[in-house]
């Protein structure tokens, strides 16, 4: 259950599971993934130096279903000068003062980088809608604009690789608790985490209409069993690595006859 993990409409999320696996040795995978996050910050030499790409990689998840994790694990061997992170919370009164996608495509990296997205533009159809901040018509109406942002974005390089962390609620529970008994993960950990588990089967279905009315030829979205956070990690690099190589880069050749230079 669970594969494939890319979303052709319609799924249904019920059908997948949290916990799954496939049977993959922990310690195995683990290796593997190193090897993949290495051949990552091989791969973003290129893409910098070739500066025709941009690549943005968006997690989407419950708290604690391992969104901050997924980035720093993903760019371990990535060079920092090449990445641009953006963590998405309550938009300040400028970014309300804007439309939903302004901060948004701010936030979009320049050609050559990767762009981490903690949270996205999809909060304006989860959050938002779970908490009735604006009416239905509104947010509705913004699955068709993501989708159109979003092909704006591949017809002009910009990779959006998307990935929704898949948690079990039971998985929730250890992890929230987790972060209440450890003092360095208390100040991860926020009353109003409970008030948003509480909203749970609320979320399931708005991340699965989420996941039905945006994942489009154009950008697809990922569903990843997140229960196990070294099958997430594994997922993601490997994802990356194929967006990566499917770029087919080279590098760049020089700009003049570097044969006749000599250096003295
Ligand atoms: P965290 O990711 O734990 O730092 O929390 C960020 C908070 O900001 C979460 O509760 C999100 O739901 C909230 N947030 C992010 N984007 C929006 C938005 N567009 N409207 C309302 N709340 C948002
Ligand atoms: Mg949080």
């Amino acid at each position: 259950m669970g594969q494939p993990f890319v979303v052709t409409p319609k799924i249904k999320l019920k059908q997948f599971d949290p916990n799954f696996s496939n049977g993959l040795d922990k310690d195995e995978i683990r290796e593997e993934t190193a090897q993949l996050h290495k051949r990552i910050g091989e791969l973003q030499y290129l893409l910098y130096s070739n500066a025709r790409h941009a690549v943005v990689v968006l997690f989407q998840g419950m708290d604690a279903a391992g969104k901050d994790s997924s980035v720093r694990n993903l760019l371990v061997h990535v060079n920092p000068a090449g990445v641009e992170t953006a963590n998405f919370k309550e938009p300040s009164s400028e970014e309300r003062a804007h439309d939903f996608l302004w901060r948004i495509h701010k936030a979009v990296p320049r050609y050559g980088n990767i762009g981490v997205f903690n949270r996205s533009h999809y909060e304006e159809v989860l959050v938002v809608r779970v908490n009735k901040l604006v009416p239905k018509e509104i947010w509705q109406a913004r699955y068709a604009q993501i989708n159109a942002f979003e092909k704006i974005l591949a017809q002009n390089n910009v990779i959006l690789l998307k990935f929704f962390l898949h948690l079990s609620k039971e998985e929730q529970a250890e992890r929230l608790r987790d972060r209440l008994q450890d003092p360095r993960k208390n100040w991860e950990f926020r009353a109003s985490d409970l008030d948003t588990r509480a909203h749970w089967d609320e979320y399931q279905v708005a991340f699965e209409d989420m996941l039905n009315e945006c994942s489009t030829p154009a950008c697809r979205w990922h569903v990843l069993p997140a229960d196990r956070k070294w099958y997430r990690d594994y997922l993601v690099a490997k994802r990356v690595v194929e967006a990566l190589e499917d770029l087919k880069m080279s590098w760049p050749k020089p700009k003049e006859d570097l044969s006749k230079i000599k250096i003295v």
